[in-house]
């Protein structure tokens, strides 16, 4: 496990070159501690296609029924270029994991571009959507992770992408394997998918189980399909309750009564947003240790990034956040962003 890299596509100008508009490097904590952990692959659709630093910015314009990527202060017209660009690089890309954007860019941003509605400098935008790569990112990989860099500031949205990030690079080497490390790759990951998708992962156990005795490879596409929906959302905090609970009847036989019963209470002030998930899980990570249970000792549930510094890092700040957002959004509504 702790050998797996993930290939993540990031933008150029995120803790990398002085490529923006302005000349400017967005600075990210989280993708500098992230950068010695995965092989990161470098972009700037705006300098491949051939604009220089600094350069007047570009808008969307919507015309008619169509998008436009315009530059207003010339009036040129980039739409062409930067989609012909755009598929021949994500057409030469080897497998990736994961793509880290920028938000509120024409070109990078995956949800929140300005729309104008007009190539006039002074103008209201109409509306929000995708810029131009990101966009052909999304309909291309929707199901890799995918996040821009303003929303990983959020601990909970952070949490889910390495997550998601990880998991999917573990299921990327699985893949290229033979049924046994398919079904080593289900087995280390079942409480993790528990926790995401109790349904799913149940569909995913008998895909590996295998009763029909399917070809590898039509086992792997529709493992796949079934992972994919799995992680689409972060887990519910009620989910994480019913497997850390599953989790201590592993203990069951070796725990004193009062122990159980602080476990139980911590689950509760877990549940009630007062203690961090990270707490309740090293409780069990050291009976884990402690009764040498080999079966917990590698679900990745209990550390979903290989990485320890990375993982340390992120479950301190993830655990605290994600227990005060579990308290007022149980039905995993959209978070709002922190930035
Ligand atoms: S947001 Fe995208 S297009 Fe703009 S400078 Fe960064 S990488 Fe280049």
């Amino acid at each position: 496990m702790n050998s797996v890299r993930p290939q993540v596509v990031i933008s150029q100008c995120i803790e990398g070159d002085a490529v923006r508009w302005d000349g400017g490097v967005i600075g990210s904590e989280f993708v500098a501690r992230l950068k010695p952990h995965v092989d990161v692959i470098r972009v700037c659709p705006e300098i491949e296609i051939g604009l220089s630093v600094p350069r007047d910015p570009l808008r969307i314009i919507q015309e008619a029924d169509q998008l436009r990527l315009i530059q207003p202060s010339t009036g040129l017209d980039f739409t062409v270029k930067m989609q012909s660009f755009t598929t021949s690089f994500l057409d030469g890309l080897p497998d990736v994991d994961g793509f880290i954007l920028v938000h509120r860019s024409p070109t990078s941003a995956l949800r929140d571009a300005r729309i104008y509605p007009n190539r006039k400098l002074k103008v209201a935008h109409i509306g929000k959507g995708p810029g131009f790569f990101g966009r052909a990112v999304l309909e291309r990989f929707p199901h890799l992770a995918l996040e821009d860099v303003g929303r990983l500031r959020n601990s909970r949205i952070k949490a889910h992408f390495l997550t998601k990030l990880f998991v999917l690079t573990r299921f990327r080497h699985a893949q290229a394997g033979q049924m046994k490390d398919l079904i080593q790759f289900h087995t280390e990951n079942k409480l993790l998918l528990k926790a995401y998708h109790q349904k799913e992962m149940r569909v995913l156990g008998r895909i590996v189980a295998n009763p029909e005795r399917k070809p590898l490879q039509e086992l792997v596409a529709n493992y796949q399909e079934h992972l994919f929906r799995a992680l689409q959302r972060p887990p519910r905090c009620g989910s994480n309750i019913n497997v850390l609970l599953n989790t201590l009847g592993y203990f069951s036989e070796q725990l004193t009564g009062p122990e159980k019963q602080f476990f139980l209470d911590s689950v509760e002030q877990y549940r009630a947003a007062r203690l961090p998930l990270s707490v309740v899980i090293n409780m069990l990570r050291l009976w884990q240790s402690k009764y040498q249970n080999r079966y917990l000792s590698n679900q990745t549930f209990f550390m979903p990034y290989p990485a320890p510094g990375l993982a340390n890092h992120l479950f301190s700040l993830y655990d605290y956040t994600i227990g005060l957002h579990y308290s007022r959004r149980e039905r995993n509504e959209p978070i709002s962003q922190s930035w």
